[in-house]
């Protein structure tokens, strides 16, 4: 049997991920299809997210009362693909990522955007 290769050998390179942590997104592919949720971390090696109450796994933990973990039955999100999900815009729904650049002071400033109605998708 090989040993099992980590997401980076397999991939190679980073991902270029245009999503970012706290984005809500739908996921539009697989098992979880159709549930939206907020993105909890970001993999850029693998190219994948962890989205809140997406792509559930069951976890069989042992008691350890020294870390104050109860043992049983844990359910926890796993990693899904970047591909399977798309960003929400408050006022379309699941949307593609677009760019609007501003130019304030010399310097060049990149936002991202709704590609339907050009709202803004980045909070601050
Ligand atoms: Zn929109």
């Amino acid at each position: 049997m090989p040993k099992r290769m980590t997401e980076k050998q397999k991939t190679g390179l980073p991902k270029r991920i245009l999503i970012r942590k706290s984005d809500m997104v739908k996921v539009i592919s697989g098992r979880d299809k159709g549930k939206t949720g907020r993105v909890l971390s970001v993999n850029r090696d693998a190219g994948k997210l962890l989205v809140e109450h997406v792509m559930l796994v069951k976890r069989h933990t042992r008691p350890n009362p020294a870390k104050q973990i109860k043992g049983g039955i844990a359910e926890r999100e796993s990693q899904i693909a970047v591909s399977s999900v798309m960003i929400v815009c408050s006022a379309c729904g699941p949307v593609r990522i677009g760019h609007k650049v501003e130019t304030s002071g010399g310097k060049a400033h990149r936002t991202r955007i709704c590609r339907k109605c050009g709202a803004p998708l980045d909070k601050k």
